[in-house]
């Protein structure tokens, strides 16, 4: 007996659990849909989206929906290669560069120890997005790189696996179809804030790369995605939950995001940062990036069997940042995916903004509090981000903020530096940064930067 969209609508609106072959039928209905043949209509897809966000889903259901969803169109069949694939995704944030430090440390430990058919031991599949909103993409930053070509289709994506270790694309229509045609209905019907709807268009994606563990940061604070604490929480435990549903060894790591993750925020000025690292610079302002990268980062080489331990993981992390074999592992990557690492030599030459402006401390006292969603959107408007999919993005705007929270400042001390391409975009983003950057008498109470870890790995005592 065929399955009918209004039947599950119904059956959820009423907060009936839904069977595996109501979700199943659902899902293949919404991409099996041609203009002449609606096997469910829009306004189907978003009553079915509103019953799911005032009713929830409960973790089969949940598991079904994400596993439906990540097969709705290609998947990258990584398997084939018989290693260990493995992942991180982050919520978002602002100046959240870990990604391109993270997909070499990790290549570089996989090239270090290849399995016997000569392909590295662990491989990271990574399929990263734009920046959206006040939040930065990985993409964009990629692509300030000349010739980077995040257009990869899978089986070009298995031969940079094999050569590197790692390989860093973008998203495409045939992946996931489903989650494009959900989130744009979300986007219009109010549904874009459930957890449930979240993990599943979350999970499916990391789960179509073909992973046998992944590690994710979920972003506390002012600058995250999720409003509080315990919604950020509840997002990290179902997200896990439906990893380990789906047969992939899962982490979640609660992060603080309350200012900016290192030096700068933007585009090529992030590259620029990670190049340094990679190259041995250890400037104070990226003390928290090498940090959470290196806890990320152990976390993955602990799952992966490399280290009996997260911490020593993050300890062998740095020694392989430290080593330069990130370094090198990351040029392979480069030069794989076509792109040109002379840039690399002088970064700071390639860091063209045609327009520049600093901003100093109005008085003495500590940086002691900002809105960092409203920083965000400061690098936004300075022409780093977009405000709608599609638009174009500057490679070299950006910010470089010369104190973390908690810095004593003198009066008249830099505190951050405007870059733009456009003189015209500086005024209102310094007007946002003067409002939000707060200097006070006395040191603020700062956030660990890990605040908890959500996982059903057993860890040994
Ligand atoms: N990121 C996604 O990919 N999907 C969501 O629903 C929210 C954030």
């Amino acid at each position: 007996m065929s399955i009918h969209p209004i039947d599950v609508i119904l059956h959820k609106r009423d907060g009936l659990a839904l069977t595996d072959a109501e979700i199943r039928a659902f899902i293949l209905a919404i991409v099996k849909r041609t203009p002449t043949r609606q096997l469910v209509t829009d306004a189907q897809i978003a009553a079915f989206l509103m019953a799911v966000f005032l009713r929830g889903l409960d973790a089969r259901e949940l598991a079904t929906l994400t596993e439906a969803m990540r097969f709705s169109g290609e998947v990258a069949y990584t398997e084939a290669l018989n290693t260990f694939a493995i992942d991180k995704h982050s919520t978002g944030g602002v100046g959240d560069k870990t990604s391109l430090l993270i997909a070499p440390i990790l290549a570089a430990a996989g090239l270090a120890h290849p399995t016997s058919d000569g392909v590295p031991g662990i491989v990271v599949p990574m399929i990263s997005g734009r920046s959206l909103g006040h939040t930065g993409g990985t993409l964009d930053k990629l692509e300030t790189i000349p010739g980077f070509n995040t257009q990869l289709s899978f089986p070009e994506m298995r031969d940079v696996l094999k050569q590197c270790g790692a390989a860093l694309i973008g998203q495409t229509p045939t992946i996931v179809p489903a989650d494009r045609i959900l989130y744009a209905l979300r986007d219009h019907t109010g549904t874009v804030e459930s957890p449930f709807l979240i993990t599943a268009s979350i999970m499916s994606k990391k789960l179509a790369e073909g992973l046998n563990a992944l590690v994710l940061d979920v972003k506390v604070g002012s600058g995250a995605f999720m409003p509080t604490y315990e919604k950020s929480k509840l997002l990290a435990e179902l997200m896990v939950e439906t990893g380990e549903a789906s047969g992939t060894r899962t982490a979640a790591l609660l992060t603080t995001m309350d200012e900016p993750l290192g030096r700068f925020s933007g585009n090529w000025v992030e590259v620029w940062e990670c190049i340094d690292i990679m190259r041995g610079t250890r400037h104070p302002m990226s003390a928290d990036l090498i940090g959470l990268s290196n806890i990320l980062s152990g976390w993955m080489l602990h799952l992966a069997g490399r280290a009996a331990t997260p911490e020593e993981g993050a300890k062998l992390s740095d020694e392989i940042l430290r080593s330069g074999a990130a370094y090198d592992a990351w040029l392979k990557i480069v030069e794989a995916q076509n792109g040109d690492t002379t840039v690399f030599e002088d970064p700071a030459a390639h860091h063209k903004p045609t327009a520049t402006r600093t901003l100093t401390s109005p008085t003495s006292g500590y940086l002691s509090a900002m809105d960092c969603k409203q920083v965000g959107w400061a690098v936004q408007r300075l022409g780093a981000g977009r405000a709608k999919p599609g638009d174009p993005v500057s490679a070299h705007a950006g910010i470089e903020m010369h104190a973390k929270l908690g810095d004593k400042l003198e009066a008249n001390q830099p505190l951050v530096t405007l870059f733009s391409e456009d003189p015209e975009l500086l005024n209102e983003p310094e007007a946002m940064l003067r409002e939000t950057l707060q200097i006070a008498p006395a040191p603020p109470k700062l956030q660990p930067l890990i605040r908890e870890v959500i996982t059903k790995v057993h860890l040994p005592r």
